[in-house]
């Protein structure tokens, strides 16, 4: 077998679920609540198994493409895993995505409503679903606008039921993510959805403190990415 030399993947989860571990107590929440998004987007498939020997269960991909290329074949010896997508979803990707993902963390629009439900009846199955809020209302990112929010909200609840699972964002680079995050768990308690998706690796800490359910780290487990392909 071919055996890539030691990267390092195993200690930095075992450090980062450390970190996550002690942020909960010290907001006074329950470790266990907190679930860990391994973020594998441009890493080859020995990173992610790397991962996966060392118990970690949760992936999160960008890409449609690059996810139906990696995941798949490893359900079979990994019956535990499971597969977030957390990009922008185009609607002509919304087929694959809902035969592939266990949950997709940003709907945002309600053309990709349409498609994924649409996809889901074809497909029989529906992963769970987050909306993604552009709390930053930046112009240039995925999300729905904040002041659309609840009425999306609303319209997936009805569309979707319990599978709308919660709510997803990524604060704007450079600010503090804090008042982000608590927008997002504001946005969730009035809808009475129970996850929150929030916090990557430079603000995973603030965003448990807050209240995140999951947090999306990718760089602090795997390192540096290497460049687009
Ligand atoms: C890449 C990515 C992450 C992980 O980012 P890191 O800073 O490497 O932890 C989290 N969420 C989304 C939506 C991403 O695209």
């Amino acid at each position: 077998m071919d055996t890539p030399l030691p990267s390092g993947i195993a200690e930095r989860l075992c450090a980062v679920r450390d970190r996550i571990n002690a942020a909960a107590l010290a907001a006074g929440r329950d470790p266990a609540a907190v679930a860990l998004v391994a973020v594998s987007k441009f890493h080859p498939l020995h990173s992610v198994e790397e991962a996966l020997a060392a118990d970690q269960s949760v992936f999160g991909e960008n890409r449609v493409q690059e996810a139906a290329a990696k995941f798949p074949p490893l359900r079979a010896t990994h019956p535990n895993l499971r597969l977030h997508l957390i990009g922008g979803l185009q609607t002509n990707k919304a087929r694959e995505a809902v035969r592939i993902a266990d949950m997709i963390e940003s709907l945002d629009r309600p053309a990709l409503v349409d498609a994924i439900a649409r996809a889901a009846d074809a497909e029989g199955r529906l992963p769970d679903l987050l909306v993604e809020v552009n709390t930053g209302d930046e112009p240039q990112k995925f999300g729905v606008p904040k002041e659309q929010a609840d009425a999306f909200i609303r319209l997936c609840q009805q569309r979707f039921g319990p599978s709308l699972r919660g709510l997803m964002c990524i604060p704007p680079a450079g600010q503090n993510p804090v008042p982000h995050f608590q927008l997002l768990r504001n946005m969730a308690q009035t809808h009475g959805l129970p996850v929150l998706s929030m916090g990557m690796s430079a603000d995973f800490e603030q965003a448990i403190a807050q209240g995140a359910t999951l947090v999306r780290v990718g760089s602090a487990i795997f390192g540096p990415r290497p460049a687009l392909a």
